[in-house]
């Protein structure tokens, strides 16, 4: 093998390496559809190549079918992989009908022209047309995120490749299976495909990582038993919140803590006092505004901030979630079990901190455990 064809090994070997990596990724998440389907794009690009530049004679009938083949396939896990990540609708007609086009247009082709010009630039267009139906259907990530950007500029590298690179390095040139690796066509789009390789795995391994990383945020941020904020990402939504609204809006803070709930566990076991709290968080997610925020606190005690409600408000919002609670059934619940809170509930007052109304609306909750529970306690307006 001479020094020219040795130098195509690397896009193949690249390719192989994105695999590896993405076969890595969906190993340690097997829902990361998206990951598997990359590492088999990749396969079918190093596959294609390999067999076009090494296995099988170039000019051959079975090389113009198999080698487009692969391609085809890879570009179709490809698309699917990227509409998948970012969640939008491949449009898979088009897509199907211009890889079946492809094929047949290289067997085609191959067997009434002489040479490789013609195949390379019919195939090379329509591979860069499939790609280009995928990068319209997708052009709105572009300014979603950096990871869309990066992901489209990468589209765009290797459109720019197929259907505009090739045809000008080939055009006017007759390149024949022997010529070939000596052919500028050659040079041009080996580099060009390196590059294009690694620009696209380099995105796709961002976007795979970003992922990855938003979703362990989320567990972070996300009380695993009733879907409401953890503690931490309560404080941390609740805190700014607090520093930067005008006095001129009211905002209310409301704590709940569940009554006697040790015997709710020691009577009926710890699988229903979960049960309890699951069915609690449904219950707040239920009656609340999207613009309220909701934590468990910690056990059995929920926090509510409550943007734009002013004490009457969020008494009310309390008294309506104790009457609820009290009447709280569910399939996982044995019969008889009642469960009631106790509420506590503090209007935030000009420039008050998140840190300086909890304890207020925690003592006020207090204040309603110590007179018998089941009911709300609202602290003095500040
Ligand atoms: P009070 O009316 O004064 O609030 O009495 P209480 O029994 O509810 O209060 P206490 O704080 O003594 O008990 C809370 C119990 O909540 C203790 C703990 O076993 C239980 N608990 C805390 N977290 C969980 C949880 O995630 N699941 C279950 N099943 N129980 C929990
Ligand atoms: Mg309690
Ligand atoms: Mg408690």
């Amino acid at each position: 093998m001479d020094q020219a064809a040795a130098i195509g090994l690397t896009v193949p070997s690249i390719a192989g390496g994105m695999c590896a990596i993405f076969l890595c990724f969906w190993h340690y998440n097997r829902q990361d559809k998206a990951a598997l389907v990359f590492a088999l794009a990749f396969t079918m690009c190093a596959v294609g190549f390999s067999l076009n530049h090494f296995v099988l004679p170039k000019e051959s009938l079975a090389n113009a079918i198999i080698h487009n083949g692969c391609y085809v396939v890879g570009l179709w896990f490809l698309m699917d992989g990227i509409h998948r990540a970012f969640d939008r609708k491949m449009p898979r007609a088009t897509i199907m009908t211009l890889g079946i086009t492809s094929v047949v247009a290289a067997g085609i082709v191959n067997t009434v022209f002489d040479g490789l010009s013609v195949r390379i630039v019919t195939t090379n267009f329509i591979h860069g047309a499939m790609m280009i139906a995928s990068a319209w259907a997708l052009r709105s990530i572009w300014q979603k995120s950096w990871t869309g950007t990066a992901v489209m500029s990468a589209m765009a590298l290797c459109i720019l490749n197929l259907v505009i690179v090739s045809p000008l390095t080939v055009f006017g040139r007759t390149i024949t299976d022997e010529t070939f690796f000596q052919s500028a066509y050659w040079q041009i789009i080996n580099l060009i495909s390196i590059l294009s390789v690694l620009a696209m795995g380099g995105a796709l391994i961002s976007v795979c990582v970003m992922q990855r990383l938003e979703a362990l945020r989320d567990d972070a941020e996300t009380d695993f038993l009733t879907g409401l904020k953890s503690r931490r990402a309560f404080e941390q939504a609740a805190r700014p919140y607090c520093e930067a609204r005008s006095g001129e809006y009211a905002a209310s803070v409301l704590v709940f803590d569940l009554d006697h709930f040790k015997s709710v566990n020691d009577r009926h076991g710890h699988a229903t006092g979960d049960a309890v709290i699951r069915a609690v968080g449904h219950l707040i997610r239920r009656q609340t505004r999207t613009s309220d925020m909701a934590g468990r606190m910690g056990g059995e005690e929920f926090c509510l901030l409550l943007p734009g409600t002013g004490l009457e408000g969020a008494q009310t919002l309390a008294e309506r979630l104790r009457k609820r609670i009290k009447i709280l059934t569910d399939p996982d619940f044995p019969e008889g079990l009642q469960i009631t809170a106790s509420f506590g509930v503090a209007e935030l007052g000009h420039k008050m901190l998140f840190e300086e109304v909890y304890p207020i609306a925690d003592a006020a909750l207090y204040a309603a455990k110590s007179r018998g529970r089941d009911q709300v306690a609202c602290a003095e307006r500040p």
